[in-house]
Parts: structure tokens; C-alpha cells; sequence
């Protein structure tokens, strides 16, 4: 890894960039690290260039990677967080101090890991860049991790797959959290690593390629007949999301199917559909297994059109068709928002629900569990009638999604149509459900037995603020004098 590597990806990311103050800070920093050595051998200076380039790679903006260069600085040598400011200024300098806030974790067990939760939250509410880099570094350091001592190789892939991986599918940056993903289950299940290694990458990816090659030369040759500007991939499934498809559905390797999809990515939206009826054409589609994602987005932001086909022999064949602004995003997440500085982009609803989430609740245990519930937990999409969408856990009523979309609604549903059909409201909701609440106009407050299955938060507690209001109510009736 050179200091011109990284100059390099980042003028391809921004065409006509100033990269000097990248070679200043290669300057800096070696020269504050000088003999020191990483447990590989190496020269120290090697990890910070590396994980300079994995931000270049994920197209953070030039102060995140210059302060990825910077971010062993104050805290591994006697150079300063004052000097670094002095020599780059105050924002890569405030950077390059939240990293070294966020390496300063010194309890054990179940505490270190509420606190290192904590930083991250508070990070990310400081400066998302923060995390990111924080991410890049620790995938440099899962890379280089057969030079640790076992206990904490454990420690360290435990960590990240615990914290690290679930925030970094939070921020939308895909790629370093299948990579790390991939790392940690290397380390901490080897055995059942190497076996689906072996099978996948070895037995079954030979043959999918050919599929895959026989297919992209196929809609090949029907794009460049209409003129369409196209890149198209193969994309596979990671070992580690495979794996947990199998532990949790209790599946064999052979039985997972949708271990690759094609993407085809062109330069605009209406080439995008212009592709979908081609591949129809082409292929006879399934078409339950048809989403448009660029007319409804996901939630999380997520745009392209998905289609699966029949292709050649019958093989359920999926296609993703996006440009390639939404294959960044869908990529990189925030971080490719901070290069391109994108006009009318929402702010991630997730990053909001989690500073909203901080600022409601001030004990960190509480916060923490409710963060779990919230955040780390499959969600589920849901839609009113009206086509508009939340987002609720996986394990959600038509009662949480009541109080979802107003708390009057909640204290005053009765009974739920889901998908146009008459549904119980203990009913769990399925992703893509279309839900309409029934309302009872002269109903006066939530039944308490609600309680047993409704899983927000938000469900729960107007519940029993409404509930606990009636029994005091109830109470003052029976005992007089009482709460005068
Ligand atoms: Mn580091």
C-alpha cells in the first residue's frame, strides 16, 4: 500500500482534486510513528495507509481520509492532538480526536461492550465520518489479526460483529460491513468457515460463473442493439450471510438459491426500465418477486428495480438494475453521501431515529436495550393505504403499527385489515403488509391486554400511560379522597 494509491482512488472518486495535503500527512505521520512496529513486522505506518485507502474505497470525502491517515497519531505517539491541529487544520484535527475517543474503552465483559455501543451512538451524533473511519481501521486490523494472541483475535471479531457490522449495515455502507462480516466468522467459527468456503468458492462458484457468463451475453447483445450504455456484474452472496441463512431457517448449503443475482448499472432512470422490459422480454418473470425501489424507495434509501426470471434451463435468475448513483449509495451508504453532496437527500431516518433515541433517553442501560430493540433487531416495512411506509420491528401488531402512525389511532383502534382481508390485532405483520386500522370512535382508552403482544416501545408506554390514567380514575371512585 503507497501514499500514491491513495492520492490516486481519491482523484478517480472527484476528478481534479488537490491530493497534496494527503502526502503531507504521510509525511507527518510516519515521521511521529517512526521505528515502530505492528505484531506483523511491519512498519506501523503500513495500517494507516491501508486504512486511508479502505475510505477512499468507500468515497469518503478528503478531511475522512486524510484524518485516516492521522488516526493513530495523539494516541499511539508523543506528537499532540494540538499539533496535528496546528499542522490540518480544525476539522480533520476534531476527526482525528474522535477516533482516539472512541479507542479509549477500559472495561471487561458485559460493561465494555454497553460502553463501546455508547461511544459509537455518541460519535455518530458528533460526526458520522467519525465511525467510518473507525470501521476502516478496524477492518485493516481483522485483516492482520492472525498476528494477535487468540483471547483477543476472539475479543476483537466478537466486538465487531456485535457492534461494528449492525452500524455499519445501519449507515448503509455495505461493503465494509460484509467484509468484516466475512472476517469475524472466519475467526470465530474457522471450522465451518473453511467448509462453506470450500464448497462455495470452490464447487459452486465455477459453475454459477458460467451461468452468469451465458446470461450477460445474452441481454448483452439485446442492450447494444438499442443503444443502452450498461456495465453488467455478477454479484454473490457473502459466506457469512449464507451461513446465518442456514443456521437460522435450519437449511442446507444446496438449498439456499439466491446465493447470486446480476446487476446491470446504466447512466439513468429511464434506461432502468427500458432494461427491466427487455430482460421480461427475454425471460418469463416471477412476478411476485418484482419490486420497484426507485418509484418506492426503502426506508433506509435503497433504490433499483429487482426482477427474477426464469433464464436458461428454468434457473431462478435475479436481476438488480440501478444507475450507478444508487449503486454507491446502495454500496457506501453515508459515506458516498459525503462525496457527492447529492441535492434533496433526505437525512437516513435510521441515523435520526438514533440521535432522537439518545436525546429521549438519558440512562445508558435503558438506552442501550431500547437501541438493541430498535435498531440491531429485524425490521419490517409496512404501508397504510395511502402508500405511506414505517418501518417496525419484525415481530410487529396492527397495534404497534397504530401507535406507529398516530397515538389516537392506537388508543382508539379495534380491529385491523390487513392486505384487505379482516385481521386479529395480535396478528404478526409481514414485510410489505398493507395495513388499515378500524377505529371505534366512542372506544375511551387501550385494553390493557394489548400489552402481551405489542413489541414498541412507543406501543407499550401510551398504553399504560392510558391504562394506568383508569385505574387511578377507577380508584379516586372507590376510595374517596384519594389524590385530592
Ligand atoms: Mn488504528
Amino acid at each position: 500500500m503507497t501514499v500514491e494509491q491513495i492520492a490516486q482512488k481519491m482523484q478517480e472518486n472527484q476528478p481534479g482534486l488537490d491530493t497534496r495535503i494527503i502526502f503531507e500527512a504521510y509525511q507527518f505521520a510516519k515521521l511521529a510513528h517512526g521505528e515502530q512496529k505492528r505484531k506483523t513486522g511491519e512498519p506501523y505506518i503500513i495500517h494507516p495507509l491501508h486504512t486511508a485507502y479502505i475510505l477512499a474505497q468507500i468515497k469518503a470525502d478528503l478531511p475522512t481520509v486524510v484524518a485516516g491517515i492521522l488516526h493513530d497519531v495523539p494516541e499511539d505517539t508523543s506528537t499532540t492532538i494540538e499539533e496535528v491541529a496546528a499542522t490540518f487544520g480544525t476539522e480533520i484535527a476534531s476527526l482525528v480526536a474522535g477516533v482516539t475517543k472512541l479507542s479509549k474503552v477500559k472495561y471487561r465483559g458485559i460493561e465494555r461492550y454497553r460502553e463501546s455501543l455508547r461511544k459509537m451512538f455518541l460519535a455518530m451524533a458528533e460526526d458520522l465520518r467519525v465511525v467510518l473511519i473507525k470501521f476502516a481501521d478496524r477492518l485493516h486490523n481483522l485483516r492482520t489479526l492472525d498476528a494477535v494472541e487468540p483471547k483477543s483475535k476472539i475479543k476483537t471479531a466478537s466486538e465487531t460483529l456485535e457492534i461494528y457490522a449492525p452500524i455499519a449495515g445501519l449507515l448503509g455502507v455495505w461493503s465494509l460491513k460484509w467484509q468484516m462480516e466475512d472476517l469475524c466468522f472466519k475467526y470465530l467459527h474457522p471450522a465451518e468457515y473453511k467448509d462453506l468456503e470450500y464448497r462455495y468458492e470452490i464447487e459452486r462458484k465455477a459453475e454459477l460463473n458460467q451461468y452468469i457468463q451465458k446470461i450477460k451475453l445474452l441481454l448483452a447483445s439485446e442492450l447494444d442493439q438499442v443503444g443502452i450504455h450498461y456495465t453488467i456484474e455478477g454479484r454473490f452472496k457473502h459466506l457469512y450471510s449464507i451461513w446465518k441463512k442456514m443456521s437460522d431457517k435450519h437449511r442446507k448449503f444446496d438449498d439456499i438459491h439466491d446465493v447470486f443475482a446480476l446487476r446491470v448499472i446504466v447512466d439513468n432512470v429511464s434506461d432502468c426500465y427500458k432494461v427491466l422490459g427487455i430482460i421480461h422480454s427475454l425471460w418469463t418473470p416471477n412476478y411476485n418477486r418484482f419490486k420497484d425501489y426507485i418509484a418506492v424507495p426503502k426506508p433506509n434509501g435503497y433504490r433499483s428495480l429487482h426482477t427474477t426470471v426464469f433464464g436458461p434451463h428454468g434457473k431462478s435468475t435475479e436481476f438488480q438494475i440501478r444507475t450507478q448513483a444508487m449503486h454507491n449509495e446502495a454500496l457506501y451508504g453515508v459515506s458516498a453521501h459525503f462525496a457527492y453532496k447529492e441535492k434533496n437527500r433526505k437525512p437516513l431516518r435510521w441515523v435520526k431515529e438514533i440521535l432522537d433515541l439518545q436525546r429521549e433517553i438519558k440512562d445508558t442501560g435503558e438506552f442501550i436495550t431500547q437501541a438493541k430493540l430498535n435498531i440491531f433487531q429485524n425490521r419490517i416495512f409496512v404501508f397504510t393505504p395511502k402508500g405511506d411506509v414505517y418501518d417496525l420491528p419484525a415481530d410487529a401488531t396492527p397495534v404497534d403499527f397504530a401507535y406507529a402512525v398516530h397515538t389516537d389511532i392506537g388508543n382508539k383502534c379495534t380491529a385491523a385489515m390487513i392486505n384487505n382481508k379482516i385481521a386479529k390485532l395480535d396478528q404478526k405483520l409481514v414485510n410489505g403488509d398493507t395495513v388499515e386500522i378500524i377505529l371505534d370512535q366512542s372506544r375511551k382508552r387501550p385494553n390493557a391486554d394489548w400489552l402481551k403482544f405489542v413489541s414498541t416501545k412507543k406501543a407499550k408506554d401510551k398504553i399504560k400511560i392510558q391504562t394506568k390514567k383508569f385505574s387511578l380514575e377507577r380508584l379516586k371512585k372507590i376510595v374517596p379522597g384519594l389524590g385530592k
